[in-house]
């Protein structure tokens, strides 16, 4: 695995380059366009290696390259490595990285732990984490979920105890993704008494590779292992890894939850916009669009898919406004998580027993992609808050219904 050193963010040499190539101005929005573009060519990756391992560094790689060129982070403070761009030209990046196939983020510390941490976080905790994990060098990942502590994640139960300089932390979190490649934890864990509920949860940064951290795989529906089991048995954490103050880490975690919903809308609606041409296209090629039922579900797809880009751009500037996403993170994560399910219901449909076969499989079609993204979708209602509860934020939140007695006073 390719690792690059911690610390070793930009150069003195790449600076004077992002200078020049990340300023929002003095070029018109096309210009940056054109000029976002033609980055994206000359140092496209290429296609992904076979191999986990190798797929990794490649990314890590690719994730390397955009930040040393200043292309990392639209929306971060160029403090910590990233772009600081406007709306109009954060829509544009989204845009061209969808149109360019690149690899995305990994872990999921970049929607969701960073933005907590450039609200919360320390100068001294934002210097020293924001841009390792910008630029790839450190995988994070979030390990809120426990056994029994999913959507009333106030139950939760790993402790962590005081002692000295230190917290021991002990206790499982589960559905923990990417925790395999993880380099940081960032967990919620409990400082009170266990009826404190979310007065008594504290925001504690984790070493995935300290002592007494394990890592068990879970296998999924598509025979990955995007998830994994983590159990902490007396796991030390210095207290300065710790945002916020101690028992006050739910207020953080809100933040986090928020900013998870809404982690990538624009990118997921202009990727999304790329794969709902492709889908038109293969059933184009296979004759089926002369069916009428065909031709109707696939007007509702491209009336959604266009409602979709016009969210994400609400939620983009609801985030400009007020520093928060607020609901409408609940909007768009409903939005997108039930379009792609259905976008892979409908190819399933469309490709009739041949839609069944998976790449391993002759006669597979486009390698099996849309069986793969079919199964991969089953659990998007259920990640980052189930539907249900997406449906009671905006029940209580946006129409002003009476609050779930289940839950939390906000
Ligand atoms: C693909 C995927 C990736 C994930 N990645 C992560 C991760 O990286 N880190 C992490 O910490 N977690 C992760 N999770 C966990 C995820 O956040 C939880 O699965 C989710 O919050 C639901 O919790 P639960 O599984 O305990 O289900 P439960 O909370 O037990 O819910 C069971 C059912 O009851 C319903 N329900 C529960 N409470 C209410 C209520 N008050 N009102 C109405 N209905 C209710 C739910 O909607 C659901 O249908 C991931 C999950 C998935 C599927």
């Amino acid at each position: 695995m390719t690792m690059t050193p911690e610390g070793s963010d930009r150069s003195a040499e790449t600076t004077s380059e992002t200078t020049t190539e990340t300023v929002a101005g003095p070029d018109s929005d096309e210009e940056f366009r054109t000029r976002l573009r033609d980055f994206l060519v000359t140092r496209h990756p290429g296609r992904p290696p076979k191999k986990p391992d190798e797929r990794l560094a490649w990314t890590r790689a690719w994730l390397a390259t955009l930040f040393d060129h200043g292309y990392a982070g639209p929306s971060w403070p160029r403090e910590f490595g990233g772009m600081d761009l406007p709306f109009g030209r954060q829509v544009i990046y989204q845009e061209e990285l969808a149109r360019a196939r690149v690899p995305g983020p990994l872990g999921t510390g970049l929607g969701i732990a960073a933005p907590t941490i450039i609200r919360y976080g320390t100068q001294e905790q934002k210097e020293r984490w924001l841009a390792p994990m910008l630029r790839g060098d450190k995988i994070w990942v979030q390990g809120y979920s426990e056994p029994g502590a999913g959507s009333d994640l106030p139950s939760l139960r790993t402790t962590a105890r005081r002692q000295g300089d230190d917290y021991v932390v002990n206790g499982q979190k589960v559905w923990t993704s990417h925790a395999t490649s993880a380099d940081i934890i960032f967990t919620l864990v409990r400082t009170g008494t266990q009826q404190s509920r979310q007065r008594g949860i504290s925001y504690l940064i984790v070493d995935a590779h300290g002592s007494g951290v394990e890592v068990r795989p879970l296998r999924d529906l598509t025979g990955g292992y995007l998830f994994a089991e983590v159990f902490f048995d007396d796991v030390r954490v210095p207290v300065a890894d710790r945002i916020g103050a101690e028992n006050e880490g739910w207020p953080l975690a809100r933040t986090s939850l928020g900013h998870e919903r809404a982690a990538g809308a624009m990118n997921q609606a202009a990727l999304y916009r790329r794969v709902l041409t492709e889908l038109e296209q293969l059933a184009r090629e296979r004759g089926l669009l002369g069916d009428a039922v065909v031709r109707d579900r696939f007007a509702d797809l491209e009336i959604r898919v266009r409602v979709m880009r016009y969210n994400a751009q609400r939620v983009i500037s609801d985030i400009l406004a007020k520093g928060e996403p607020g609901p409408t993170s609940s909007v768009s994560r409903l939005l997108i998580t039930e379009f792609e399910q259905e976008i892979h219901e409908l190819a399933v449909d469309l490709l009739g027993p041949a839609g069944l076969l998976l790449k391993t499989e002759p006669g597979s079609v486009q390698g099996g992609r849309w069986l793969h993204g079919f199964l991969r979708t089953r659990a998007s209602t259920i990640g980052a808050g189930t539907r249900e509860i997406q449906l009671n934020t905006l029940a209580e939140q946006v129409l002003g219904l009476p609050y779930d007695p289940a839950m939390p006073p906000r």
